[in-house]
């Protein structure tokens, strides 16, 4: 059931959170809800979750234009490719997947100056993985200045996907270097208020190290056919 994952989640979250002493309010559940259906959404929004997470473009776009005026935030989680940046810019609250300039001046551009700015993540790739988008930390302090001073976009963090160690002391050492990259950035940018990390199998760790949004997704909808 939809309802009971959810509120396991928010359990969970309560438990890691009074395990390192923070308050629970600092860490948003992101409800990821990439090849779910509109019901499966409804369940989740029943017992108030309001923000939820999609990966793939015009999925998403379908979603958001099917449940307008509900008070929903939607996060665009995926990679931005060039010829859909459109969309993000039109139809989502966060895009959480900044990787470079190119690609922010184009959100910045395609973002109309009457909505809000668009709110968006700097998505960091902290072992240079191949596999894995998002900028490496060389780069980080260029691109954070860039998308700080483009009007359309709110820059607001950091979202990283790790990858998976062997055990749970190389995982968190990890995971308190993003933590503490950020802290960094938030010493230039005060504004900044988002750390995205931790997903159904590591958000307890990830909260231990200070994430502030865990974006969820098998653990409230159960397993995806596809990736
Ligand atoms: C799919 C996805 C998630 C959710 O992962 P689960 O393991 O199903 O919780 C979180 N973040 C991103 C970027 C994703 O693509």
């Amino acid at each position: 059931m939809i309802k009971d994952n959810i509120k396991n989640i928010r359990q969970r979250i309560l438990v890691a959170t009074e395990k390192c002493k923070r308050d629970p309010k600092e860490v948003t559940l992101l409800a990821v809800s990439k090849a779910k259906t509109i019901t499966d959404i409804k369940h989740a929004i029943v017992v108030g979750q309001d923000c939820f997470g999609e990966n793939y473009i015009q999925e998403g776009v379908e979603k958001i234009q099917l449940l307008l005026n509900l008070g929903l935030t939607w996060h665009f989680i995926g990679p931005v490719q060039s010829n859909k940046s459109r969309l993000v810019a039109k139809y989502f609250d966060w895009c959480q997947s900044i990787h470079s300039v190119k690609c922010a001046d184009r959100l910045n551009y395609q973002r109309e100056t009457s909505r809000k700015p668009l709110n968006v993540l700097i998505q960091i790739n902290i072992n240079n993985e191949k596999t894995k988008s998002g900028v490496s930390l060389e780069k980080l302090s260029v691109l954070a200045q860039h998308v700080s001073e483009l009007p359309n976009l709110r820059f607001r963090g950091l979202m990283a996907i790790p990858a998976l160690k062997d055990s749970y002391h190389r995982q968190l050492i990890v995971y308190q270097k993003i933590s503490e990259v950020f802290q960094n950035l938030q010493d230039t940018y005060p504004s900044i208020d988002t750390l995205s990390l931790g997903m159904s199998h590591d958000m307890e760790i990830a909260i231990i190290a200070g994430s502030t949004m865990v974006r969820i997704g098998t653990a409230i909808f159960g397993t995806r056919g596809r990736a």
